[in-house]
This record gives C-alpha cells, sequence and structure tokens, in this order.
C-alpha cells in the first residue's frame, strides 16, 4: 500500500477540532488543521448552503496545501427566525456568544412574540483528493432553543440549544455524548466510514 497523506482538517475552530480529532481518532492519518500553518488567506464563504460553502473551502484548501483535505461548514437554523442565522451563524452580530445569544433572544421575541422555537445544527462534510470532490456527508440534529443559555461544555451555541430526548443543553454534555447525537458526529461518522474504505482501494 502507498504511503497514506496527511489528511488535512480544513478550520482553526478550536471546538470543532476538539470534536473532529476525537472522531476520526482511530483512521490511520496524520491529521493536521489550518491551525499547523502560517494564516493563510481564507476563501470567500458565498454559497448559499452549508454543503456547497464545505465544497468551496475543501477545494481551496486541498489547492494551497495538496494533500487530503476535509472541510465542514455548520450552523445553527432557528424556525422561527426563517432558518437564520444558519450559514451565517460565525458572522451573527454580537462579539461573545452571550451577546449573541440576548441579540438571537431578542430579535426572536421581537418577530415571534417570545423565544421559544424549534432549531436544528447542520453540519456538510467535503473531502477533496487530488483537485475533485470525492465524498460529502451531512449531519443534523433536532432541537429547540433553550429558555435561558444553560451550560459550559462545548462551544458556540451549544448553551443555547436544548436537546429534548436528554433534557439537557449540547453544553451540558461531554463531547462524547454530544459526538453521539451531533450534526458533526453524524456527518464526520459517515465520512470516517468512507475513508476506511478508500484506504483498502489506494
Ligand atoms: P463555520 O466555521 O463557517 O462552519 O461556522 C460554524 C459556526 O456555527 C461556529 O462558529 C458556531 O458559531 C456555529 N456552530 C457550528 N457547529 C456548532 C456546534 O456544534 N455547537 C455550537 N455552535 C456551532
Amino acid at each position: 500500500m502507498p504511503a497514506l497523506p496527511n489528511l488535512l482538517i480544513a478550520t482553526t475552530n478550536t471546538g470543532k477540532l476538539l470534536e473532529i480529532r476525537e472522531i476520526l481518532s482511530d483512521v490511520p492519518f496524520q491529521i493536521n488543521s489550518l491551525k499547523d500553518y502560517a494564516t493563510l488567506a481564507e476563501p470567500e464563504e458565498n454559497g448559499s448552503t452549508f454543503a456547497e460553502n464545505a465544497r468551496k473551502k475543501a477545494l481551496y484548501y486541498a489547492h494551497t496545501i495538496k494533500t487530503l483535505t476535509v472541510a465542514d461548514d455548520s450552523g445553527l437554523e432557528i424556525d422561527a427566525l426563517g432558518g437564520r442565522p444558519g450559514i451565517r451563524s460565525s458572522r451573527y452580530p454580537g462579539d461573545t456568544y452571550a451577546k449573541r445569544f440576548d441579540n438571537l433572544y431578542q430579535e426572536l421575541e421581537t418577530l415571534h412574540g417570545t423565544r421559544d422555537s424549534t432549531a436544528r445544527f447542520v453540519c456538510s462534510v467535503a473531502l477533496v483528493w487530488q483537485g475533485r470532490v470525492i465524498f460529502t456527508a451531512d449531519g443534523t440534529v433536532e432541537g429547540q432553543v433553550a429558555s435561558v443559555p444553560t451550560g459550559t461544555g462545548g462551544f458556540g451555541y451549544d448553551p443555547l440549544f436544548y436537546y429534548p430526548p436528554l433534557d439537557v443543553t449540547l453544553a451540558e454534555l461531554t463531547s462524547a455524548q454530544k459526538t453521539a447525537i451531533s450534526h458533526r458526529g453524524k456527518a464526520f461518522r459517515a465520512l470516517k466510514t468512507y475513508l476506511q474504505s478508500w484506504i483498502k482501494d489506494l
């Protein structure tokens, strides 16, 4: 079997990276992330879907770094806000997540009269090898906007995302518990299955 290429996880987001490394811990690749490279110019995230943005990011970084590259694009869709912040989750107004939570509650109360809403996290993954997208997957987890932000685990919007089957927010789960049910867990487990068979065909 030829030497395996390194697998680049095309993110600098520490929270994402921890979860992804845990999911892929038993694939036999040397895993790198964008944190291992001096700051690179970022591609424009101008797609209209998570899937499109994941493909664009993976193609861009694979071209720049020239190795097997996976990118994910993910975010929170709040139904009462028509799916916002969605693909703009990382750019939603607020310089801290506490401020973003306040802004989202304010929007919900103004537009909808209550902060209650169903919501989901979405994660799209794209894998690029030698200039081509060779695998894509999506994962979602359904829940609700928490009535107050709760919990200190996870990252980003986790304290705002209530998961009824376990009666907790995602920020009250350990990383392994979150990954077992999360959007990212689902998408990256599918990627892992693909990689395990891809290696056999090398
Ligand atoms: P991306 O880097 O463009 O994919 O932005 C993803 C953004 O969506 C993150 O910065 C978070 O704000 C949010 N997000 C995605 N996945 C999660 C998650 O698992 N928990 C909390 N927030 C998330």
